[in-house]
């Protein structure tokens, strides 16, 4: 049995350049593997994007309601057909938008299949409340790994605040409207309750 993974992170930590990392690392060893995303992400399109500056587009995206474990099997007999290999690994970028029902999906793939299905994702959105996706992945996954990355005033980060116009807001959809000039900065505690007047979840 493969397990399933959940890499989280906040904001800016790294995610979509160690999906790449591992991606690299799977082929350089000659084994095939599939990139996946879900399909609400609609900024950078296909397109996994790492801030080092290189990105590749995933294999297929898990729209709203779709069934992940099918669409991995179709695209897995494609490589099966095409390489006469199967599949080492999925890797999931912004996992937290998957549904639940999706995340369970996933499971299925690394337990009935044997197949490693690796997860990166934000745990939390701006009001720091579980996303869906992050929620299941924290009750279900094998396998929990942080991915760190350092606040303003040098603590570890682990909130996401969002400003638009350069200043800091705490309210408004868990997904930002396309548009909206969004921004987000990734905070430690301390740093999020002296900017958003000491609340939390609202
Ligand atoms: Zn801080």
């Amino acid at each position: 049995m493969a397990k399933l993974y959940f890499r989280y992170g906040a904001m800016n930590s790294g995610k979509s350049t160690a999906l790449l990392q591992a991606a690299y690392n799977y082929e350089e060893r000659g084994h095939q593997v599939l990139l996946a995303k879900p399909g609400i992400d609609t900024k950078a399109g296909r397109a996994i994007q790492s801030r080092l500056g290189f990105d590749r587009d995933v294999d297929f995206m898990v729209g709203e309601g779709q069934d992940a474990y099918a669409l991995f099997q179709q695209h897995r007999a494609h490589v099966q057909t095409e390489s006469g290999r199967d599949v080492s690994c999925l890797l999931v970028d912004e996992s937290q938008f998957l549904s639940a029902g999706q995340v369970n999906d996933l499971l299925r793939i690394a337990t009935l299949d044997s197949i490693p299905v690796i997860c990166y994702g934000i745990r939390t959105d701006f009001q720091t409340a579980a996303f869906p996706g992050s929620r299941r992945l924290l009750e279900i996954a094998h396998s929990l790994e942080e991915l760190k990355t350092i606040c303003r005033c040098g603590r570890k980060a682990i909130f996401n605040a969002r400003s638009v116009d350069g200043v800091f807001t705490f309210d408004g959809a868990q997904v930002a409207i396309d548009g909206v000039e969004v921004g987000y900065e990734s905070l430690c505690a301390a740093c999020y309750l002296r900017e958003s007047g000491g609340h939390l979840t609202r």
